[in-house]
This record gives structure tokens, sequence and C-alpha cells, in this order.
């Protein structure tokens, strides 16, 4: 009998094992043969939930992010943390940070299981007991559901509600490090085009040797039509083929999947917890979810170690501590920003979208105020005393800059936006 079962082998399972592991006798099992490279960008407040792993260790963060790049077709809005002071984060390969991770959680006796995907849980009042597609059956005390979006049947199954899901497509580019140094002069770049999305960004994630493009947020097309336009994208699309030049992709090693977003209502049930992005914890805009799952994590162990110390049986009233700290930590206020953003970037007529984007663009490159605050942003320590009036004055001022027509048409959708801070 194990005192913990972790499903999901991503930041959020993983970090949440390694983390827990010195207090509990922990299983965590994942349905992948071994963890899917990734790259992506790390802002410096995610630093305060990593104990084990320094962000100065260049093997797993390659580079500083220092400049992000919002893409325009005629402009660009550019972001350079030198202007203010240290880097924004760092770019992280992911897989090498989870590494990393799960090489602590086993140093502290952790069990790791690969290549099982788990098929049905049973709960009952004394444990939960979990089945796997190997035929393999394993009790515990505490159920951690950490399975993305993945895992939604067994979620639906424990009583959960499951997010809003859209699909997302992405893939690595690869290049010597001379070339990636030639062809991006940013660490990030976020691009909306509602002819490529209508829900989501095209971005670039630069690495050393290896840069992860594609593409969130789509809902009314299939995989084989989202693998088909990221091909066309990056063999035409003007903006970004100065970016591409001599680095090499593989259209068989594209990756479709759904990505989650819109937290559910409730993260706790007796005997289970849910976290980060199966629970829905993806801002709305960027699709930040490493932070989500770092801090749902983290919340999890705070409440689940005094409640091993008593030797609880795990009710939902109890757990409920966990869902307050997600609240508390996240929603409360971080949340807001990619909520009113997602509202007026995303939901929206493609010309409206256009012309937000661009004016955006302009606000960002004016407004140095602007500037500072998502500096800022990117490297506050406290999200959860993130403070939501700086975005409604950057929606105020984003209001302020559009042209007197769309000012007409796009008025009442901002005002309600605004209403969400
Ligand atoms: C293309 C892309 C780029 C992104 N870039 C960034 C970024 O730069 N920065 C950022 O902060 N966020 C980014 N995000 C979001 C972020 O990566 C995710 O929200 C976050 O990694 C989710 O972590 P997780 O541990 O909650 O879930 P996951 O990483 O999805 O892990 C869930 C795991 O559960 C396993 N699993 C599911 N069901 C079962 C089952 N039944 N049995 C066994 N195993 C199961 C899966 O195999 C998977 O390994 C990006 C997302 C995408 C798709």
């Amino acid at each position: 009998m194990y005192d913990i079962i972790v499903i999901g082998a991503g930041i959020s399972g993983i970090s949440f094992a390694q983390k827990m592991a010195p207090y509990a006798k922990i299983i965590l099992i994942d349905e992948n043969e071994e963890i899917p490279i990734k790259t992506n960008i790390f802002p410096e407040h995610n630093r305060p939930y990593l104990d084990v792993v320094s962000m100065d260790d260049s093997t797993i963060f390659p580079r500083d992010h220092i400049k992000t790049l919002y893409l325009g077709k005629e402009e660009s809005g550019v972001i350079n943390s030198e202007e203010f002071g240290d880097p924004l984060g760092k770019i992280v390969y992911t897989d090498k940070l989870l590494k990393h991770l799960i090489n602590d959680f086993k140093e502290k006796g952790g069990k790791v299981k690969f290549n099982e995907m788990v098929k049905r849980v049973n709960r009952s009042s004394e444990k939960v007991e979990v089945h796997t597609t190997i035929g393999e059956t394993y009790s515990g005390k505490v159920l951690i559901l950490a399975t993305g979006s993945r895992g939604f049947e067994i979620q639906k199954a424990l009583g959960f509600d499951i997010p809003d899901s859209y699909l997302g497509i992405y893939t690595h580019l690869y290049g010597s490090e001379a070339q990636i140094d030639e062809n991006f002069d940013f660490d990030y770049m976020f691009h909306i085009n509602p002819n490529i999305s209508k829900n989501g960004p095209f971005f670039f994630n630069v690495g050393e040797e290896r840069v992860l493009t594609g593409y969130l947020g789509n809902s009314d097309e299939s995989e084989s039509e989202i693998v088909d336009k990221l091909d066309r994208i990056l063999n035409n699309y003007p903006y970004i083929q100065s970016n591409v030049t001599n680095l090499k992709w593989d259209r068989a090693e594209f990756i479709t999947g759904r990505i989650s977003k819109h937290p559910i209502d409730r993260f706790s049930h007796d005997r289970v917890l849910v976290l980060g992005e199966a629970a829905g914890l993806v801002t709305a805009f960027f699709y930040e979810g490493l932070l989500s799952g770092l801090v749902s994590a983290d919340a999890a162990v705070r409440t689940l170690r005094p409640l091993f110390e008593q030797g609880s049986s795990f009710p939902s009233s109890e757990l409920s501590a966990y869902d307050k700290e997600i609240k508390r930590i996240l929603l409360n206020k971080y949340y807001n920003n990619g909520d009113a953003c997602e509202y007026v970037f995303y939901d929206n007529s493609p010309s409206a979208i256009k012309k937000i984007w661009e004016t955006y663009i302009d606000l960002v490159n004016d407004n140095q105020k602007l500037r500072r605050q998502i500096w800022e942003a990117y490297r506050m320590y406290d999200v959860e005393n993130y403070d939501t009036s700086r975005d409604k004055w950057a929606g105020e001022k984003l209001f302020e800059k559009l042209p007197t027509l769309s000012k007409i048409s796009l008025g009442p959708k901002f005002l309600k936006a605004l209403m969400k801070f």
C-alpha cells in the first residue's frame, strides 16, 4: 500500500512527487515511455517553486530570456529586459528539468513506472485503487491526478469537472548554435493571427540548439488540417522565414494534442486532488502552465503533509484547504489578466483581433510604463499579490489608442473586459 499514487509525470506530478517524497511513500505512473522533449519559457516568477534545481544550471536552463517579440505584420513590439535590469526569466529544456526532479524523487525512495497507462480508479472510504493497462493494481491512501489534458475520463469518473480544451500543435526546429543565434534576436516570440488560430498564439521558444514552435488554441480544425497548416507556415509564412532559414524539421515529428484552460470549480474530492493542466490551470491568453503546475504541486504538498502527520482519512472537507490555496495564489488575481486578455484578443471577429493586436504592439513600443509592468510581472515572486489595477490601466490605454471607428464597435467589449478587474 502506497501513501500516495501520482498519475502523470509532467511538471505538476513530478514536482509534487519530488517535494512530497521525504514525507510519504509514493508511486508515480505515466503512460509515456519517457519524458518528451520540450523547450519552454520559464519566467523568473517560477523560481521560488524550485528547491533542488538551480536556475543557473545551464544544462537545464540553456539561456536567459532577455527579449520577447510580439510579432506584427508591419511593426513588432519588443520587451527587452535590458531596458530595466535582469532577464525576464530563462528558457528551459523542460525534459531535462523533469528528469532532474525524477532522479531526486528516486533518490528519496520514490518509485516510478513509465509505459503504464491508468485505465480505471476505484475509490472506497479506505483507499484508492489504480488499475493499469498492463494488469497491475496499486493501492494508496491518496490519489494525485496530474494527467494534463489526457486523463479526462478518469477525472470525470472521480466526480471532477473537466476544463475546456483546445487543439494545439508543436515541433522542434534544429540547427547549430551559430545558426540559431543568427536567425533569432529574441528568446520568445508571441504572434496573434486569427487565420492561424482564433484562440491562441503562434510562438517560438528559442533554446541553444533547438527551438520549439507551433500554435495553440484551435477548436474548429482537424488534426490533419493543423499539421498541414503548420507545414505551410514553416515553409511559406513570410513573417517568420528569416527565423527558420537553414533550420531542420520533420513533419512526421509534429505533435498534436489538446491543451486546457479555464479552471474547473473544485480541485479536491475525498482522497483525490487534481493538479495543473488537468484542473484547467493554464492562463487563458499566454497559455502559461508551468507556474500553475509548480504552484499546485506546492499547495498539494502543504495541504497533505499535516494530514499525513495527523493520520487523516483525507475527506474532501480537509482537502479543500488545497482549493483555497489555488484560489488565493493563482485565481483571485493573477488569472484575471489572462481572462480579460482572452476576452478582448481572442473572442472576437478576425478583423477586430488584427486591429487590437496591431494597436497593442504600438502601445508596447510607445509606452515605457507598460513595458516595465510586463517586465515586473515576469519577475514578481509573489504572484498572489499581482496588481490587477495595472492591467486595468493597460486596457484603458489600449482602448484610448484604438482608431475611432474601432472604439465605437469595440467599446462594449472593452468595458466588459475592464470590469473583470
Ligand atoms: C506547445 C506548448 C507550449 C507551451 N509552452 C509553455 C511555456 O513556454 N511556458 C509555460 O509555462 N507553459 C507552457 N505551456 C503549458 C505547459 O507546458 C503545460 O500547461 C504544463 O506543462 C502542464 O503540466 P502538467 O504536469 O499539468 O500536465 P502534462 O505535462 O500534460 O502531464 C500529464 C502527464 O500525465 C500523463 N497521463 C495522462 N493520463 C494518463 C493515464 N491515464 N495514465 C498514465 N499517465 C497519464 C501524460 O502522459 C502526461 O505525461 C505550453 C503548452 C504547449 C502545449
